[in-house]
């Protein structure tokens, strides 16, 4: 992560930096705390895809890093497209082989700014033939944490949805500005009017909830199709970056480990109707159902006996949040 500095509100704290990672790794893994729109058409689709990013815990030269490279700048860095693929310039990319390169700072919020991009192993920028390779963020637009999610995807071989080829991914013509927010009227998009096979020779409506569409807090799931596509793109083209000792996940792996909790236990799992939480320490918890919809929502001192016999059945995860961490666990819900 490099992050580019002038002013020195432009300079952000480590755990503003974790916070970040923390966002896409709950996006990447099905978990985004963006829940407004559900539509169970395409909520079936949703996947966990299963992919994390953490900071490098070694440099290039095997010394120990914390992942993160500072930069004061002399002025403001310019707000255009150029500048943003080339944000490389202002700190020297590692090598692109073991590491993804994020590049972040601050360009100005206005309509015009660009906010993200990123290009791929197969697809450096035509501009820069050398090879730009990774990812730049503009941490002035709304929502930098989505755009991420966003341009993560691209780097992992996948396009817009208006361009894209897998089939579960619904087909869209919609070419419009990125929308900071998730608005309702959203939901009637219909931008592409072809009748899909995958669902049954019917036209169905734009995908708003997919990262790889531009809206915003709307935006909350990848799909399956898109899941495959990205682990066969890591597998053909990242290989020695997942393999890399740079890239063993510390910290952050515990966080957001799934099925495995240190200081929580949960009982009966699968349950009918109360489940019985217990913790080393107070904490606040959330169920979420498998399309991350929150639906329950509950504080506690340190154990919880609450009732979810009217759930449907069916998967969920509990998140408790404890001392700004977070623990994840999935159960079962059942009829008696
Ligand atoms: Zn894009």
């Amino acid at each position: 992560m490099h992050l580019l500095h002038h002013e020195a509100s432009e300079n952000r704290t480590n755990e503003e930096i974790l916070a970040l990672i923390e966002h896409v790794n709950e996006g990447m893994r099905g978990l985004s705390k963006y829940n407004t729109v559900s539509r169970e058409i395409y909520d079936t689709l949703w996947a966990d895809i299963e992919i994390q990013l953490c900071l490098a815990s070694t440099d290039e030269f095997g010394q120990a890093t914390d992942g993160i490279v500072r930069k004061q700048l002399a002025g403001p860095i310019p707000d255009s497209e150029l500048v943003m693929f080339d944000m490389r310039g202002y700190s020297d990319r590692w090598d692109t082989d073991k590491y993804l390169n994020i590049w972040i700072g601050s360009l100005g919020d206005n309509t015009e700014t660009y906010c993200g991009v990123a290009t791929d192993a197969t697809n450096p920028h035509s501009s820069f033939p050398n090879g730009y390779i990774g990812i730049s963020l503009n941490l002035d637009c709304y929502n930098p944490e989505q755009i991420l999610i966003h341009e993560l995807g691209h780097f992992l071989g996948l396009d817009h949805l208006y361009f894209d080829s897998i089939v579960d991914t619904p087909c869209s013509n919609n070419a419009i500005n990125p929308e900071p927010e998730c608005n309702a009227i959203f939901l009637e998009l219909n931008t592409c009017t072809d009748l899909e096979d995958y669902w049954g020779g019917i036209d169905v409506p734009d995908m708003i909830e997919n990262y790889m569409e531009y809206y915003g807090n709307c935006s909350k799931m990848f799909t399956k199709g898109q899941k495959a596509a990205m682990h066969q793109f890591v597998e053909a083209h990242y290989t020695e970056m997942i393999e890399s000792e740079s890239s063993e996940c510390s910290a952050l792996s515990d966080i957001l480990e799934v099925n495995e909790t240190k200081t929580l236990r949960i009982f009966p799992n699968p349950v009918t109707d109360h489940l019985v939480v217990h913790s080393v320490k107070d904490f606040d918890f959330e169920i979420l159902d498998i399309s991350s919809r929150v639906v329950i929502k509950c504080s506690s001192k340190r154990g919880i006996n609450t009732n979810v016999s009217h759930l449907l059945n069916g998967i969920y995860f509990l998140r408790v949040f404890s001392e700004k961490k977070y623990e994840i666990t999935r159960f079962i819900k059942c009829s008696s």
